[in-house]
């Protein structure tokens, strides 16, 4: 069994606004967006006239119905493509998060493996392309069955072109695409290095966006003689496509160098030597004690010596001298619980997941036997990890 857990640090890819469920497939919850349905509302709109125009005896209602379960066949392809992914990665035993349908196509939330396998990451990114291909060719297999110009002919050529162009445009060998994470898993294989694998995926990710933008560019530009506007549509759908990519392939690159830097954060040399006291000390006292004991942190105790609270630097700066004699500590101090205690032999990894799964300005760091080792604060990662040029 290998270590499982969340990434410490989500991909931009998760960061986009949240979804309505609608149903679950294999156990997993599928999500769609609510920016989906303009995109749905646009594609129906601009293949409306286009297929009226192309389909003989056809209303421009039942055109307009037609383009709208055009733009639906689209979507379940997209659809088909994720559950491949997450049919592979369920059957090597992965987890699967959920499966979010948004405007810019689709995305499987795979939790990710620590430290993972490139064999079976490679074969999750395959299934998708695969599976598309394999839709491209069942469209292409029966067109012919239908007479030209009708609407079954018309819907099984666009299935198979639609499902070509996914299968091709995923397989751009730059991350957060399938065929970048087939780039990732390769190097990985070859230089039994994650980190750089990550890296490179990352780049090349970096300049598929680039190139993206370029082209977006392009066909905003190019005049399309019957002073269609679709172009200006299409052209902004791929300029988001490229910051998407781009967000998504710094994020692989940041995530490179992380990894180099992580396990040189060594948590004790980090903590602040704490003095504990107990509830009822004057705050006065306490800053005197701990300026004797060199200690820059109090940690309020109770009577079995278990620490308790933490009384944050600034709360105490925050105290005119002239009050300090006349307050106890536990008025400044604020409870701990058990999540914002680190254990002192904590690796980097670790480390960063806790502090970024519970936001908070200190945390207490106890010696494995469950002693008070110091006081962590935030800041002092934080400028850990700018020292290393991070963040
Ligand atoms: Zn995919």
């Amino acid at each position: 069994m290998s270590e499982r857990r969340e990434a410490p640090d989500p991909p931009p890819s998760r960061r986009f606004w949240g979804g309505l469920p609608i149903g679950r497939i294999f156990g997993v919850p599928i999500v769609v967006q609510p920016l989906w349905f303009l995109v749905v509302v646009l594609i129906t709109a601009g293949l409306g006239s286009t297929i009226r125009d192309n389909v003989h005896g056809l209303s421009s209602n039942a055109a307009y119905a037609v383009a709208l379960a055009f733009a639906l066949l689209l979507y379940a392809s997209v659809l088909l493509h994720e559950l491949a992914h997450v049919f592979v990665a369920r059957s090597l035993g992965m987890q699967v998060r959920r499966v979010v349908l948004q405007f810019l196509g689709g995305a499987s939330e795979i939790v990710e493996e620590n430290p993972g396998e490139p064999a079976r990451d490679f074969m999750v990114a395959m299934a998708g392309p695969l599976c598309s291909v394999f839709l491209a060719g069942v469209g292409a297999a029966i067109a012919p069955a239908f007479e030209p110009t009708t609407v079954p002919r018309l819907f099984a050529e666009g299935f198979a072109w639609v499902n070509g162009l996914v299968a091709a445009f995923n397989l751009l060998p730059g991350f957060p695409l399938d065929g970048g994470r087939v780039l990732l898993s390769a190097v990985w294989q070859l230089t039994h290095d994650k980190t750089r694998a990550q890296f490179v995926s990352g780049w090349v990710g970096r300049v598929l966006a680039v190139a993206l933008a370029v082209s977006a560019l392009y066909v905003q530009n190019i005049p399309t003689g019957d002073g269609h506007r679709g172009d200006q549509v299409r052209g902004f759908y791929l300029l988001l496509l490229a910051y998407f990519i781009w967000a998504n392939a710094s994020w692989a690159i940041g995530r490179s160098k992380l990894s180099v830097v992580l396990p040189r954060l060594d948590i004790k040399a980090m903590t602040r030597k704490a003095l504990s006291v107990a509830a009822d000390l004057p705050v006065a006292e306490a800053v005197r004690r701990a300026h004797a004991a060199a200690a820059r942190a109090l940690v309020v105790v109770d009577s079995y010596g278990r620490p308790v609270a933490v009384v944050s630097e600034a709360a105490v700066m925050a105290t005119p001298v002239q009050r300090q004699p006349w307050i106890s500590v536990a008025d400044l101090a604020r409870p701990v619980g058990a999540d914002l205690l680190l254990r002192s032999d904590m690796n980097g990894d670790a480390l960063l997941a806790a502090v970024q799964q519970h936001p908070a300005t200190e945390y207490l760091v106890v010696e494995p036997n469950g002693a008070l080792f110091g006081v962590l604060s935030r800041a002092d990662v934080v400028a850990a990890l700018q020292a290393a040029g991070l963040r």
